[in-house]
């Protein structure tokens, strides 16, 4: 255990300065380390329960913990680290999540940038295990931007000053609660509130009692029939309301349509899409697309989505689960490229293990480290 221990703090020291200093100019000469050697890429995960700061109140149930799995990529002394977390409606969990990721095996792997192959190799292994996938591929990603001395965004070519707002989940609860939350709000420049019950007026009406702060609605599929949905877009139009995610069943394609040709605020497509090859159902349906990187599978397939979104001309958000900051942080590397963020699953827990994305007047601000940007707090050694 004490080797183990001292070999991650070992990592983890190296992974947040050493490393910083490495430059681009390296991928031009024989400096950057490691490239096709005899080197291998080693996976290693472990199971963890994210603890909920409140109940969260969904139209779809309740609930007080979230099953995540930490992941680590070694790789020439350099670990990246990842993450899977599996909210219960993906049917996802920690049995399915660890099958999968004892079916990895990277050590065939000993160039850590070929993404390509790497990638394609465990999307091969079965079909679905999207949390699974990410968890793999959010520590590729780690670990190659550590190798290249730069963060995400950067090599991606983002302008990190461009990062949006992020929302901040009000969960459906009594008004009390609904006002003690918006008071906890108060920071943030965009609330998201969850309707889809017989409460939806009160919650709003609620929220409003207290501020004036921009609303983004997520009805989690909740509302059945498309006349009161109309109706009720017009009424939260009235209330300062910015956009409505998911509001009707994702099957009801022929709704929504209907919905959103009609509908004076963008409807955005969350659980009625999943990766990059998803975007043709929901093109024409909806006005954009909610991108998480556990219903993706990584960041690899999220930067494509986005790519493919906005040359259609569509709205894109990216949005997490209730997380940790590693796969939050992991996300916000794509932020300012997106037209909202929900970015807040790492505020909505009590037992964080990384130190990564930090809200800074509302704002997603990226951290300026290498890869995903995070580092493992105190905690996460003594697992
Ligand atoms: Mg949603």
């Amino acid at each position: 255990m004490e080797s183990r221990r001292n070999f991650l703090r070992k990592a983890g020291l190296l992974a947040g300065s050493a490393i910083i200093g490495t430059k681009l100019s390296g991928l031009y000469g024989k400096s950057l380390p490691g490239i096709r050697s005899s080197k291998k890429l080693t996976l290693r995960f472990k199971p963890f329960e994210v603890r909920l700061k409140h109940v969260f109140t969904l139209a779809a149930g309740s609930r007080t913990t979230t099953p995540v799995v930490l992941t680590e990529i070694g790789y020439d002394g350099i670990t990246g680290y990842g993450e899977a977390s599996m909210p219960p409606y993906l049917g996802e969990n920690h049995d399915t999540v660890i099958n999968f990721l004892n079916k990895v095996d990277l050590s065939r792997f000993n160039d850590p940038f070929l993404f390509d192959d790497i990638l394609t190799y465990t999307d091969s292994i079965a079909p679905g295990n999207y949390a699974a996938k990410a968890s793999v591929d959010i520590a590729l990603h780690d670990l190659a931007g550590k190798l290249l001395g730069q963060p995400w965004y950067r090599i991606w070519g983002f302008n990190s000053s461009e990062t949006p707002y992020t929302s901040y989940t009000i969960g459906i609860d009594t008004p009390d609660v609904v006002r003690e939350k918006t008071r906890e709000a108060s920071g943030y420049r965009m609330l998201k509130v969850k309707l889809g019950l017989d409460s939806d007026k009160e919650m709003i009406e609620t929220i409003r009692s207290i501020t004036n702060t921009p609303i983004c609605v997520d009805v989690n599929q909740g509302w059945k029939d498309r006349e009161k949905a109309l109706e009720m877009i017009h009424w939260l139009d009235e209330r300062g309301v910015v956009f409505i995610e998911q509001p009707m069943p994702k099957e009801a394609v022929e709704d929504m349509a209907w919905l959103t040709e009609r509908s004076p605020l963008p409807t955005m497509a969350d659980e009625a899409l999943q990766g990059p090859a998803d975007i043709g159902k929901v093109y024409g349906v909806y006005d954009g697309i909610n991108i998480k990187l556990m219903k993706a599978g990584g960041m690899r397939a999220a930067h494509k989505m986005i790519s493919t979104a906005r040359s259609l001309g569509m709205k894109v958000m990216i949005g997490c689960m209730i997380e940790s900051s590693c796969a939050v942080t992991a996300a916000a590397q794509l932020s300012p490229s997106v037209d909202w963020a929900d970015l807040d699953g790492n505020l909505l827990i009590n037992n964080d293990l990384f130190d990564g994305i930090r809200i800074r007047d509302g704002k997603v601000t990226i951290p300026e480290r290498p890869g995903i940007g995070v580092i493992p707090l105190e905690d996460y050694y003594q697992l």
